[in-house]
């Protein structure tokens, strides 16, 4: 639960305002303090305890978790709101690719390349699977760790570790020391002798229980050391008891700002069910109730993209229409005597437009113009899809130098802005009516493109 700047002002130094802080007043910090517009070192007249007392208070209630490094980082947590319509969701989770080192070379080879290559372009961004999890299965501490070193060698892509054995554990965070890896689990029973091994180096660490109240003095215990980057499993058995768990903890965070549960979650379907369609059915639930990070046994393409879209369906911010960058993009190979057709940036126009183009088999080029992510007619009432805002782009856009032509073509619903866009491109530029819908892109390119042959 957020603080209010009227709470925290009490805990300010309550001086004759200095302004040292870069605000007039003490009262402006606070109130900036809780926006998050400022940060707490910024008043040097803080004493020790009161800036961990508001540090703490000012912590998301679920703290941000990051695992992996550089390009490959996932980051996880940070979240405000149990309702994706409250505000909006931050952190996607993390779809996860188990490999035990049970699995043959050709299985674990067909894994790392899964993990590379699964990857879909959709509408405007690369959809993608996120973790792998090497797991301690086959008793061979130095299988396991070869296995943990070989998949370092092949790929960037963060790892959660998972050995029942501590000593296999700590070994293979040794091999991946300087890519911020998630060591899972760290439990009750393990728990003394893993806190020294664990602050040698730290890194994220996932704690397992037996229920969620079992999993509140690990917490506890762990934050007392300095350990704080931690996913928690509740232990859960069934479908049915990970969708409570889930459920209890993220209410529990959110609601309650109860802090020894305000942490992400893991969500294990690969050990719910076996049979993959049903795992994959549970794996979809995780992404509906919260779980952080949701590791698989397998999956491929087919199985793979529903889950990728439900979660960027449900993770895009509601505030904001999905948009694709401003810029001209091709379709095909196309050269100078393409055909070059325009449109805005709503990521679902641009799809049905590319996709359209796309299915004539005409190689061509789309200027896509940046409107707020608003479809074509809309972005015309709200001007944001003039002629003279078009005609602007497309001179800078590039892509006068990509074609011998001069003929443009323009959705058919905006046909009203022709004589402005051919003014505002200085009468060089012919502008033609295209299709009202997109559908009729299939019998209007083919035969343009003739034309300008
Ligand atoms: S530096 Fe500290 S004491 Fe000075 S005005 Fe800012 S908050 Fe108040």
């Amino acid at each position: 639960m957020p603080i209010a700047g009227s709470e925290i002002v009490k805990m300010l130094p309550g001086r004759k305002p200095c302004k040292d802080c870069g605000f007039p007043t003490c009262f402006a910090f606070a109130m900036k303090l809780a926006s998050g517009g400022a940060t707490v070192d910024k008043c040097p007249y803080l004493s020790d305890e009161v800036k961990a007392d508001l540090l703490d208070l000012l912590a998301p209630p679920i703290r941000l978790v990051t695992i992996g490094s550089g390009d490959n980082a996932v980051k996880i947590g940070n979240e405000e709101v149990i309702y994706r319509h409250e505000k909006t969701f931050v952190h996607s989770p993390a779809i996860t690719l188990l490999i035990s080192d049970k699995e043959d070379d050709a299985r674990v080879d067909e894994k790392i390349r899964k993990i590379k290559e699964l990857q879909f372009p959709w509408v405007g961004v690369e959809l993608k699977a996120d973790l792998l999890a090497l797991r301690f299965e086959s008793g061979d501490k130095d299988k396991f760790l070869s296995l943990v070193k070989k998949v370092h060698d092949a790929t960037d892509v963060g790892v959660v570790l998972i050995s029942e054995d501590p000593d296999a554990l700590f070994a293979a965070r040794d091999i991946y020391a300087d890519r911020s890896p998630l060591l899972y689990p760290i439990t009750e029973e393990n728990l003394d002798q893993a806190i020294p091994r664990i602050k040698e180096n730290i890194t994220p660490i996932g704690l397992r229980a037996k229920s969620i109240e079992e999993l509140i003095p690990l917490t506890t215990r762990l934050k007392e050391e300095g350990i704080e980057d931690l996913v928690l499993d509740p232990g859960s058995k069934s479908v049915l008891e990970a969708m409570r768990d889930q459920t209890f903890i993220r209410r529990a965070s959110l609601k309650q700002g109860f802090r020894p549960l305000g942490y992400p979650t893991i969500g294990f379907p690969c050990l719910l069910d076996k049979d993959r369609l049903h795992e994959m059915m549970v794996g979809s639930a995780f992404i509906n109730k919260w779980a952080a990070i949701i590791v698989f046994s397998d999956f491929d393409r087919h199985t793979l993209l529903p889950l990728l879209v439900q979660r960027l369906n449900i993770y895009t911010d509601p505030r904001f229409p999905m948009a694709v960058e401003e810029k001209f993009y091709e379709v095909g190979q196309p050269d100078e005597s393409s055909p070059v057709l325009v449109t805005s940036n709503w990521a679902l126009t641009y799809f049905l437009v590319s996709s359209a183009v796309e299915a004539t088999k005409v190689p061509a080029y789309i200027c896509v113009k940046e409107a707020e992510g608003l479809g074509v007619l809309t972005a015309w009432a709200a001007g944001k899809f003039t002629g003279d805002a078009v005609g602007t782009f497309i001179k800078k856009c590039g892509i006068e130098d990509r074609v011998k032509h001069r003929k443009i073509v323009i959705p058919g619903k905006v046909s009203r802005i022709k004589g402005e866009l051919e003014d505002a491109l200085n009468l060089e530029w012919e502008v033609v009516i295209g299709p009202r819908e997109t559908t009729g892109i299939a019998t209007f390119l083919p035969s343009f493109a003739k034309q300008l042959k």
